[in-house]
């Protein structure tokens, strides 16, 4: 048997393990349970165990259960792709933004969040794997991003999430990840303290180049239905 309890053990003894391969402080990566297709049930067994990040892909899959959670305290992240016809309610319900990839998306969520939440944490998404049809923003075009991003009063601009081409190969794994770490160090920006590295198949070369927020949703839920 595969349970939840059982998963969620697995996916935290995986974590505190790359956390020691990578010779990294125990607990400096954190866990986001990336919920996508799971019903409200299996949000809050993981939250019963002391989970309370939760990431989401889909605005109106994600209202409905922040919705049918709403006794919970979850800390609720959007890291699918957004549409500016979607930033008002993205603004209004989340925590984090883990997916922003344009200055207009940005400018959207600064102005539409509400004055009585703190600033709407942000993640810059960067395509590291130079695939065309990947969203994220070109390194490049990285340094003006963050620069223009953290001027917005309402956004406390954290730092990048990256979703690299699969690889079996961990050295392969570890490239994108260690390019993308290096170039946000060299821009000295010591308020930028989140790497969103990593989800279920990639976990131990995520930790190892330097992530403190891994993503994981299949090793923690199961599969989803293949979309
Ligand atoms: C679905 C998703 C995840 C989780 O992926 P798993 O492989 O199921 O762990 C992480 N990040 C993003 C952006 C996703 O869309």
């Amino acid at each position: 048997m595969n349970s939840i309890a059982q998963r969620f053990a697995k996916v935290r003894k995986q974590l505190r393990q790359a956390e020691i391969n990578a010779q990294r402080a125990l607990g400096s990566v954190q866990l986001l349970a990336v919920s996508k297709t799971k019903p409200a049930a299996d949000i809050a067994a993981v939250y019963s165990f002391g989970q309370r990040h939760f990431g989401e892909n889909y605005l109106q899959e994600a209202l409905k259960k922040q919705q049918e959670l709403a006794a919970f305290s979850i800390s609720w992240h959007f890291i699918g792709p957004i549409q500016s016809n979607k930033t008002k309610p993205i603004a209004q319900h989340f925590a984090w933004v883990h997916s922003v990839d344009r200055l207009k998306i940005a400018e959207r969520l600064n102005e539409q969040r509400p004055d009585y939440l703190p600033p709407l944490n942000i993640c810059l998404q960067v395509n590291i794997s130079d695939e065309a049809s990947k969203s994220g923003i070109e390194l490049a075009d990285l340094p003006d991003l963050i620069e223009q991003v953290g001027k917005l009063p309402n956004l406390r601009l954290r730092g990048v999430m990256a979703i690299p081409e699969p690889q079996q190969d961990y050295q392969a794994q570890c490239l994108p990840y260690r390019r993308l770490y290096q170039a946000v160090r060299q821009l000295d920006r010591s308020d930028l303290d989140t790497f969103s590295f990593g989800m279920s198949g990639d976990l131990q070369a995520a930790v190892a180049e330097g992530s403190t927020l891994v993503r994981i949703g299949t090793a923690l839920f199961g599969e989803r239905p293949s979309q």
